[in-house]
């Protein structure tokens, strides 16, 4: 695993194969792939080595100075060599300090939300959500007096004004799951920075975006000035759809929180899924992207040029709203325009029930007929997969508070994989002239 060259000499997308040119973590120099770990616990040999990997953990969970590294694997939980491999390949991969990794999306934000914020103090969000996030804020927190102000962060006097003492959090996702809308990173940074200007390091205000949409290969908050980022690495990370995941990515200090956290709430990425996401996932982000970015552009194009369809929502399209913005924010290692693999669309129809019948039959003639598009929540898969979010992912949003948060009751939600684009557009275009 030893390897003279300096990290920086190589493209970042040669780097997620590579990882780093040394880790302390595992050194597994004959192995040319890290081989998969898989013991539950670890030989200690003294008592004094068994205390040394335990003094990680020993520090108040309110002490935001700690820094301290424990090269010593005692038990899964508290740490594995194939997770934490795939830890600083991710960290690198997001151009931040550590990555924290957990058994599933949601483990990594309700982690990051459970270092950052405390029985007494707010969260304010973006008004919309990915379902489960949506879930979390609104029928968890209050349970702990954490309260969820909810603004759209792309009005940043709105954004400014709910800022109270007791804020801690501005969370947010770009682009917006399911419609595609983006938020501008830097000016949300912007607010933050004005208000961090008059507070101590207890009483900052902390950024954090979900990046699992964009995948870092598309967009890096980080290096727009975000403190956290978070992915679920079940999706565009992933990228095979086999095995569920999640990190924290985010400044040096917060490794040890995170550490703890995850130690003591137990959301631990299982070695057997960290495994196939550092061998396969990571290596082929570059590859895979590049091929379904291409191949989205084309399949919101030809859905645009339908008359069936009113409304197509893709960052790429010349028609996108924030074209300009999409073309600053998302962009690959290289700086060329990457915006994404999701595309949402709305069939033509005069009212809301209208446009829900035809996405249903549209999505209904999908699942049975097409052979390239399946009907199946999750995204960022080699299979391009289909769903209808006000029904499916986005249930949890009462459907008047969908209309209101942006979300229409037709919107279909597409996931581009790696199949010709030729055959999404024909399976497509089938659906649409069976069902509409
Ligand atoms: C899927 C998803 C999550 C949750 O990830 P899991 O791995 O399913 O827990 C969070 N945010 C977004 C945007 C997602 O698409």
């Amino acid at each position: 695993m030893k390897k003279k060259s300096k990290k920086k000499e190589y493209a970042a997308e040669t780097r997620l194969i590579y990882g780093k040119p040394y880790t302390a973590k595992w050194d597994y120099s004959h192995h040319l792939i890290p081989p998969i770990s898989s013991s539950s616990t670890y030989r200690l040999d003294t008592t004094k080595r068994g205390a040394k990997g335990f003094i990680e953990f020993a520090h108040h969970a309110e002490d935001f100075q700690v820094k301290s590294r424990a090269p010593i694997y005692i038990y899964d939980r508290l740490g594995e060599p194939n997770k934490e491999i795939l830890e600083e390949n991710l960290a690198m991969a997001e151009e931040g300090e550590c990555a924290v990794t957990f058994s599933t999306g949601m483990a990594a934000i309700s982690a990051v939300c459970g270092i950052l914020a405390g029985t007494g103090s707010e969260i304010i969000a973006h008004k919309m959500l990915y379902g489960c996030t949506y879930s979390l804020f609104k029928n968890w927190y209050p349970r702990y007096r954490i309260k969820v102000t909810w603004v759209d962060f792309n009005d940043q006097k709105a954004l400014s004004k709910a800022i109270t003492p007791q804020t801690r959090m501005l969370y947010f996702e770009t682009p917006v799951n399911p419609t595609m809308e983006l938020i501008d990173i830097q000016k949300v940074v912007e607010v933050a920075k004005q208000h961090n200007a008059h507070r101590s390091l207890q009483h900052r205000i902390f950024t954090v975006v979900d990046n699992t949409f964009a995948t870092p290969f598309c967009q890096r908050p980080i290096s727009l000035g975000i403190d956290f980022v978070v992915n679920s690495l079940t999706k565009g990370l992933c990228g095979f759809g086999t095995d569920m995941g999640g990190v924290v990515v985010g400044p040096e200090w917060s490794y040890d929180h995170l550490m703890l956290y995850r130690k003591d709430f137990g959301g631990v990425l299982a070695t057997k899924s960290a495994w196939p996401i550092l061998v396969y996932g990571l290596p082929s982000l570059a590859v895979r992207f590049r091929q379904q970015l291409e191949t989205a552009q084309k399949v919101a194009e030809s859905l645009e040029r339908d008359k069936r369809i009113s409304v197509v929502s893709y960052p790429g399209l010349d028609s996108f709203p924030q074209r300009s913005l999409a073309r600053e924010q998302m962009q690959d290692y290289d700086g060329n325009f990457a915006p994404g693999t999701l595309l949402y669309f709305i069939p033509k129809g005069k009212t809301p029930v209208e446009r829900k019948r035809r996405a249903d039959r549209l999505v209904n003639f999908i699942a049975k007929q097409s052979y390239t598009i399946t009907l199946a929540v999750s995204l960022g898969s080699i299979r391009t997969l289909i769903e209808h979010p006000g029904s499916m992912t986005h249930s949890s949003i009462p459907p008047q508070e969908q209309l209101k948060r942006g979300i229409d009751p037709g919107g279909v939600r597409l996931s581009i994989g790696l199949e010709k684009a030729e055959d999404i557009i024909y399976d497509l275009r089938k659906a649409m002239d069976n069902s509409m």
